[in-house]
């Protein structure tokens, strides 16, 4: 069977079964970090690999960028759990005609995203490949009561989102064009860290957007056996992001729901507690119901989509 039968989640859903629950875990697979007891705390640990031409693009990333990128993605999925990092592990495969200084520019991106986001990188692997891919997994810790997964939505719970959305894949479009433009946020992307941290005390299911709005609402609704109606005129698009979608005559919706990559945060709060959310912005876009995913535009339609590495 061709793995685009099944597609990304498709795929794990199928390991997932194989390697079945495991006891002792708070959480195992389908959660951004996986969980583990750890008496006054719980412990984090997330992985995420960037393959060079999927991930990044040699052509217009430079190679701090790159190295940024890699500590990013996985800081991301440790915010989404209301948790901070700790320690790092970078495992890099490296083709022949990548040079020295060439890897140092890459640590130096590394190192950069370790200071602002307080990781410290402890060990790694380094091997030979065809292409450049670098691996970083992280551990992480998170106070038991701020502990935010994905399968704690509740009915009633308002949708909320911080920041805006599509920006990650206007700037990918862009560059695609070869056009100038709004492309910092896709060549050097944030996450929401502060934030996350911030919103785990309020907050009941929280993930971060790596796949686009339409994935990350499902794996919540999916995950907490809750649906979902989203307002589509609420998703926030910056103007920067808009400008780009009409250089290139794209929907700049398609980019919110589907694009990823824009490493903010999903949440959903009960309504009487969303005055409690102090100095974050963020924009309420939904509410959790009893089933069904949709987007609401007058009528109401399935919330479909998402990025899927397998089905481009
Ligand atoms: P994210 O986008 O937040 O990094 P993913 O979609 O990559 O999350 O992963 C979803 C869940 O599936 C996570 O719990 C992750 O650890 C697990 N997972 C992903 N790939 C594999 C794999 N090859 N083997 C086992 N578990 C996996
Ligand atoms: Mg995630």
């Amino acid at each position: 069977m061709k793995i685009k039968e099944l597609g990304e989640f498709g795929l794990i859903d199928r390991l997932a079964e194989r390697i079945g629950e495991k006891e002792g875990l708070i959480k195992g697979i389908g959660d951004d970090c996986a969980v583990l007891d750890d008496e006054y705390n719980y412990t984090l640990l997330t992985t995420d690999m960037l393959v060079s031409g999927d991930h990044f693009n040699k052509k217009w990333h430079s190679p701090r960028q790159i190295g940024r990128k890699s500590m990013v993605v996985n800081i991301s999925d440790i915010a989404a759990m209301g948790g901070y990092p700790e320690w790092s592990l970078v495992s890099i495969a490296i083709p022949d005609d990548i040079d020295v200084e060439y890897i140092d520019e890459i640590y130096s991106g590394m190192l950069e995203a370790c200071q602002s986001y307080g990781s410290t990188i402890i060990g790694g692997d380094t091997t030979h490949g065809d292409i450049l891919v670098i691996n970083v997994a992280i551990i992480g810790k998170v106070k038991k009561e701020d502990l935010c997964m994905r399968g704690d939505a509740k009915i009633g719970d308002r949708v909320c989102v911080t920041g805006d959305l599509g920006k990650s894949w206007a700037g990918l479009d862009l560059l695609r064009a070869g056009k100038d433009g709004y492309t910092r946020y896709h060549l050097q992307p944030e996450c929401r860290l502060e934030e996350g941290r911030k919103l785990a005390h309020h907050v009941n299911a929280m993930i971060d957007v790596s796949d686009g709005l339409a994935s990350e609402v499902n794996h919540i609704c999916r995950e907490s056996g809750v649906g979902a109606l989203i307002k589509k005129e609420k998703v926030p698009i910056s103007k920067k992001t808009k400008e780009a979608a009409k250089t290139l005559d794209k929907d700049p919706m398609f980019w919110a729901l589907s694009g990823g990559e824009d490493f903010e945060l999903v949440f959903t709060i009960p309504e009487e507690k969303m005055s409690f959310i102090k100095d974050i912005d963020f924009t309420e876009i939904g509410e959790i119901t009893e089933e069904g995913v949709y987007l609401l535009n007058g009528e109401k339609t399935e919330l479909k989509g998402g990025y899927d590495h397998f089905n481009l």
